[in-house]
């Protein structure tokens, strides 16, 4: 019911409210700086405005006030005084005038210097920068992101270029003005800009164009060999035939390619945002070792996006993102994806058969070492993501880490075989993706699912007690990880002293030597 009163909302196609004029000056962006210029509706009394605190895809409280600076409101040309809130560091309460009906609100945005931490992590170098519209913006206190209009301006640098999902109304020397939008849309649509940048055409698939972007710090990082692209053009092509339908108008994959940004992947309904380090798409090793990054990222547009736990709706329809979000699904949200990742990343070539296997046997390794495993069951990495991202690398394994992406894998893996043999090969998990992600598609909606949705999904596909079967590997304190999809596939898990040629890969890309299965030693 939920589900089909926001499809209404999110299909109209502008908002009936003045939309919020914002103007983002990015040309200072190779000493990162950004300048934001706002101009909102007001009425006199009391206002509170608000920074974006819990960051779709980030699952955790990640908006980074500490580098918004210079905040200044005005209203008929006159100061308007500010106080921060004692408790809510993101929440500014005014009092506007009287006789005043719209503020004007600056403040610059400090990109940071080089450090990790998703897109509060550093995101601009001297050649290249990447915007989130959640590190540009305030909100009043009580906005409903679907209905609230925003209409973007934004100055890149001179001589740069960019890539977005956010429909653009004009281009005018280096201003691009965008068309209004929902304030979700604005926020779930980076920018990627940068002076060494191309654009590739991944082709039409049902009915939506798809384009890889990429900024990278050179222009020799860009020179992609035709392998490669027709890798990535046949990944488009495997959602299609696995999902059955997609949700968004068109898809942009945002790929920097640099050693002075925070590497990482964050999913959007229309785009992704996706780090790597600068040789990624011209030497083997990189290559390799993130093959699955963009597959992962893509999938969320369906798995996270479009079909999300309801505990996971912050901008949604709860009022903002200052609402925590609750973790407790994203087995579901990130371990799923995380199989479908690399499961498409061999479907499209980026990986060999043998390279998914090497890869999945580094996972299962992991997992069935960790001591951690013996008073932490699975679902309580996932309860407590907020805090497991940023958790140190020290005593690692008696923690444990966000393991619902690779133990997830190793799950959806067993439900996989098992739905593939009981069946005696005529159904997979391919046909529950098709059931619970693909419906009638063509636009961004979303539909939210709790964990009863899922055990229909799966019952509908194959029956069987799956409430049982993901329960107990959920809540397992079992020593040993479970190993039980890969053992049914007729495989086994082995250690020998031969390195494999996906290993070398991997460690050559974190210029490591994992000696962990041997005499204990990361070096
Ligand atoms: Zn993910």
């Amino acid at each position: 019911m939920r589900s089909a009163c926001l499809l209404t909302i999110l299909l109209l196609p502008l908002c009936a409210q003045d939309p919020v004029h914002l103007r983002v000056d990015a040309t200072d962006a190779p000493r990162r700086l950004f300048h934001v210029q706002m101009s909102l509706p007001a009425k006199p009394g009391p206002m509170t405005l608000l920074y974006p605190q819990w960051i779709p895809g980030e699952h955790a409280p990640t908006g980074p006030i500490a580098n918004m600076v210079g905040l200044r409101i005005q209203g008929g040309g006159k100061t308007v005084p500010w106080k921060r809130d004692s408790v809510n560091m993101f929440s500014f309460h005014l009092d506007v005038p009287a006789g005043i009906s719209s503020l004007d609100v600056t403040f610059d945005f400090i990109s940071p210097p080089e450090s990790e931490g998703f897109s509060s992590g550093s995101s601009a170098t001297s050649e290249l920068a990447v915007l989130n519209w959640n590190q540009l913006i305030l909100y009043p206190e009580g906005t409903q992101p679907d209905d609230a209009s925003y209409q973007a301006t934004l100055r890149v640098p001179n001589g740069w270029r960019y890539g977005t999902a956010l429909p653009i109304r004009r281009e005018s020397g280096n201003e691009i003005e965008f068309e209004p939008a929902p304030l979700t849309t604005l926020i779930d649509s980076p920018v990627s800009t940068g002076a060494h940048y191309r654009t590739i055409d991944l082709g039409s698939e049902g009915g939506a164009p798809h384009y890889l972007h990429m900024a990278a710090d050179s222009d020799r990082a860009l020179e992609v060999s035709p392998e490669i692209i027709n890798q990535y053009k046949n990944l488009v092509k495997e959602t299609g035939a696995l999902f059955g339908s997609r949700h968004y108008r068109s898809y942009h994959f945002l790929y920097t390619l640099s050693d002075h940004v925070a590497h990482f992947g964050l999913e959007h309904h229309e785009s992704s945002d996706d780090r790597y380090s600068e040789r990624t798409l011209i030497d083997p090793e990189p290559q390799k070792a993130s093959a699955d990054l963009l597959s992962h990222e893509f999938v969320h547009s369906w798995n996270g996006k479009y079909r999300r736990p309801s505990g996971l709706i912050a901008g949604g329809h709860d009022g903002g993102y200052s609402t925590p979000m609750k973790g407790d699904l994203l087995w579901v949200y990130e371990g799923l994806t995380q199989y479908l990742g690399e499961i498409l990343a061999a479907r499209s070539a980026l990986w060999t058969a043998e390279e998914y296997r090497e890869s999945l046997a580094a996972t299962a390794a992991a997992l069935d070492t960790k001591f951690g495993r013996t008073w932490r069951p699975l679902e309580d990495t996932a309860v407590a993501a907020q805090v497991l991202y940023d958790a140190g690398n020290d005593y690692a394994d008696y923690r444990r880490s966000v393991d619902y992406y690779p133990e997830g894998t190793l799950i959806w893996l067993e439900a996989d075989v098992m739905i593939r043999q009981q069946s005696k090969g005529a159904k997979s998990l391919d046909d529950f993706c098709r059931a619970f992600h693909g419906g009638p598609g063509g636009a961004p909606a979303l539909k939210p699912y709790i964990f009863e949705d899922v055990v229909a999904a799966l019952n509908a596909v194959q029956p069987y007690d799956w409430a049982a079967f993901l329960n107990q590997r959920l809540h397992s304190t079992e020593a040993h990880a479970p190993l039980g999809g890969i053992q049914h596939g007729g495989w086994k898990l082995a250690y020998d002293g031969t390195r494999s040629e996906f290993w070398k890969a991997l460690e050559e890309d974190r210029k490591e030597v994992d000696l962990s299965y041997s005499i204990g030693l990361r070096v």
